[in-house]
């Protein structure tokens, strides 16, 4: 039976640990990180998760700064914002929460962010820094998933891993970071021939597909840590992962569940990225 990976925990200590480096940043700097949220239309998911980043920079001592905007704003009024916020100095993170409405171009916008702002990692510069194994900012959700992996306190290097899904927010950047890690990389995606035949071989599974319960229990490997990224909602409300957990449990030695697992990670390695991100500005400014 496999231990359960509580990512709500883990994401409290990672929130515990960024609280107390901000106010240490507060006595060296005489300021705190501040994150800009820049939401535009009114998406009510996207409006609750912009809430939910709000209260952690409560919580860990960062200043946010909210920017709601209209669904009819312009491409160019956006811009506009990023560049302002690019100048401004007490802004140490931007965040652009997507989905945008679908007349903005968010690769544009993307773009426009300072990459060395960029928290979300989502930048093509931050990306590129990934690629070439040089340090800059990464994802949020693929950074939670390393820590939760690290959490198990199983070695990394030279484990066989396999990620199913190939998104740019998820799967390929958690391919790379365990890359970098120096695990031995499968990346599996739709058009993957034998799915149960690679998840099979996995010492470290992090499935990113988003189909319910698609992994079935049985092809995991016995002993493997499982890191189940997928949250799906049932026709009866309930949310699942991509892994049938109550199978993957009996077989894998760590698993995460689906709520309370990697999802928690994500807003915390937000935080985290932020105070980074204040470090690093201050340092190229000196
Ligand atoms: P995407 O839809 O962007 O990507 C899904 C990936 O899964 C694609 O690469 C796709 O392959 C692959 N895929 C689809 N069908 C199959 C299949 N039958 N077999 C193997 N691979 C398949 O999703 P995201 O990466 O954005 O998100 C994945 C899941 O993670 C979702 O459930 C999402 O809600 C969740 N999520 C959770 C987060 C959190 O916990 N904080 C954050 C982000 C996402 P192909 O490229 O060939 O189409």
């Amino acid at each position: 039976m496999a231990q359960i990976i509580d990512g709500t925990a883990a994401a409290r200590a990672v929130r515990a640990a960024v609280q107390r480096e901000v106010e240490g940043f507060q006595r060296e700097f005489g300021s705190v990180p501040g994150l800009a949220t820049v939401l535009v239309g009114d998406n009510a998911a996207s409006a609750t998760y912009v809430r939910s980043k709000h209260k952690a920079c409560a919580e860990v001592g960062i200043a946010s700064h909210g920017h709601e905007l209209p669904a009819h704003t312009t491409q160019e009024e956006l811009l506009h914002l990023v560049h302002a916020l690019n100048q401004q100095p007490h802004i140490s993170g931007i965040l652009v929460q997507l989905p945008l409405p679908a007349h903005l171009d968010t690769d544009a916008v993307i773009d426009a962010i300072d990459p060395d702002k960029d928290v979300d990692g989502l930048h093509p510069i931050n990306q590129a820094r990934l690629f070439a194994g040089r340090e800059g900012l990464r994802p949020c959700t693929p950074l939670g998933i390393m820590h939760l992996i690290d959490h198990t306190g199983i070695e990394i290097k030279g484990a066989r891993a396999v990620v199913t899904g190939r998104s740019i927010l998820v799967g390929k950047p958690v391919a790379f970071m365990l890359l970098e890690r120096h695990a031995t990389l499968t990346i599996c995606h739709s058009r993957t021939r034998d799915l149960a035949e690679e998840v099979g071989r996995a010492d470290i599974l992090v499935a990113a597909i988003g189909h319910a319960e698609m992994i079935r229990g049985a092809w995991v490997r016995p002993g493997s840590v499982v890191i189940d990224v997928g949250i799906n909602r049932l026709p009866d409300k309930r949310l699942v992962g991509d892994v049938e957990f109550a199978a993957a449990r009996e077989r894998a030695g760590f698993i995460t569940p689906v709520p309370g697992g990697v999802g928690p990670m994500t807003v915390a390695m937000l935080m985290q990225n932020t105070l980074t991100a204040a470090r690093r500005q201050l340092h190229r400014a000196r």
